[in-house]
């Protein structure tokens, strides 16, 4: 038996998903449950059924749990943004914690006996960029982020997770859309240095936009620390206003950010785990590091500053540019950077004889592959530390590097995307050397 599609039944919530859905039993089988938080008993609507698994969502609460919070955004339930506003962070911080534990284990194969430990700081205001779609709704437009899994836009005053200024920046943009008519914007960039002194804008367009400095104008009326207005035409992007650049600072560095690199997006979390990063790299000065996925630079200029040196790769060459500009201003000599994929690049310098003390990996969200982390098996580093946005394909990863000679020392998670279900991890893999 299993459960029918647009029937209703009773269950408890028991668990959380990898998107922040409640997870219960009907009729014998898993089914992902919007709006469901453990601990709750609730009536049920099954809405699809699938080979493994079911879908449904709440209709209503006959016992809700303790761990219910109400969300205190307006958007709550129709922005697609926030996965766990409905849940404690204690529940929400429990729950990350358990995804990482639990892809270690049954993904890769370690034996840990204790939930991996997570740190984590204030939600509230902690994302220094947002991305914020545009689009139109009874001929009028709207600003802000879609919907769960939807391409509607879901227009929210004010997101409490990102600068308390953005509102500004929204509403000085949708007036001069609705001043001109103009339907050609369809993302609104916005990323902030952590003391708040600069702001970068830029615009998605699909085509040339009427009177820019009139939206100049607007713009920086409405926020006075924005010092850069781009328009990103497919890729193209043109500085409109003041500079391409912004500065920001990380454990005491000075880090210029393009509005294509990647930048983590919230800053106290971040220097928390670049710190720990550090640790784990325990660098003495003597150490030559790799810093795999490297961005900007911003790990890679941490970590030479107490090692011998450090080699970069990064596939993005924007980034690669702020990388090296940033080690010059920071005047920082034993970092040197290169601009290819790691799959092509680390394989060549591992044959023409790096040997680095210790690797560094922070791969996108799919993980490393097997040319990489073949090569930095190749060239026995003491020491890896992997950084992490997915449990999963971290896991896989470690996996391999354990068949390797590796074995996982230590691993910790850091709550870089508060109200999401996502999560930052850091493994520290230490070389198992036989009769040394
Ligand atoms: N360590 C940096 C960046 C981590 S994000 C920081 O903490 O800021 C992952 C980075 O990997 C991004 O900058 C992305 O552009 C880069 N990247 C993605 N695929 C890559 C590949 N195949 N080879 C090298 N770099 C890649």
């Amino acid at each position: 038996m299993i459960p029918e599609i647009n029937k209703e039944y009773e269950t408890e919530v028991t668990g959380v998903s990898s998107d922040g859905r409640g997870i219960g039993r009907i009729s014998g089988m898993t089914v992902f449950i919007s709006g469901g938080v453990p601990g709750d008993t609730a009536r049920v609507i099954v809405t699809s059924v699938k080979k493994r698994f079911a879908e449904g969502a709440v209709l209503s609460l006959l016992s809700p749990s303790p761990h219910r919070r109400t969300p205190q955004c307006p958007c709550a339930g129709r922005c697609g943004g926030c996965q766990t506003s409905h849940m404690s962070r204690e529940l929400e911080l429990a729950s990350k914690s358990d995804r990482v534990t639990q892809a270690l284990k049954r993904i890769g194969g370690f034996d840990i006996s204790e939930p991996v430990p997570i740190s984590s700081g204030a939600p509230q205001r902690c994302r220094n960029k947002a991305v914020y779609k545009i689009s139109f709704e009874n001929g009028a437009p709207v600003c802000g982020f879609f919907e769960n899994k939807s391409h509607t836009v879901a227009a929210a005053d004010d997101c409490l997770l990102c600068g308390v200024y953005d509102k500004d920046v929204k509403n000085a943009l949708l007036s001069y859309i609705r001043e001109t008519g103009c339907r050609n914007i369809s993302e609104l960039f916005i990323r902030r240095s952590s003391n708040g002194a600069q702001t970068m804008l830029a615009l998605r367009i699909s085509g040339a936009l009427p009177s820019v400095p009139r939206l100049v104008s607007l713009l920086t009326a409405a926020d006075k620390s924005v010092v850069s207005v781009i328009l990103d035409a497919h890729g193209k992007c043109e500085t409109v206003f003041g500079q391409s650049l912004i500065t920001d600072t990380l454990l005491g560095l000075e880090f210029k950010i393009s509005h294509k690199s990647f930048f983590q997006v919230n800053h106290e979390m971040t220097e928390r785990l670049y710190a720990q990063v550090l640790e784990y790299a325990a660098l003495t000065g003597s150490e030559r590091v790799l810093d795999i996925y490297c961005g900007i630079g911003t790990i890679s200029l941490c970590a030479a500053r107490s090692a011998k040196s450090v080699t970069g790769v990064e596939i993005v060459p924007d980034a690669v540019l702020n990388a090296r500009e940033n080690a010059a201003a920071n005047g920082i000599e034993n970092a040197v950077f290169f601009a290819d994929s790691a799959e092509n690049i680390v394989p060549k310098l591992i044959d023409a004889g790096e040997r680095p003390d210790v690797v560094i990996l922070d791969p996108p969200r799919k993980g490393s592959d097997g040319a990489t982390l073949g090569a930095v098996l190749k060239a026995e580093p003491k020491r890896i530390v992997y950084v992490s946005c997915d449990p999963a394909t971290l896991a896989r990863d470690l996996k391999l590097l354990s068949g390797g000679g590796y074995s996982l020392t230590s691993a910790r998670a850091y709550d870089m995307f508060p109200r999401t279900m996502h999560v930052e991890t850091v493994c520290l893999m230490s070389r198992i050397c036989s009769g040394e």
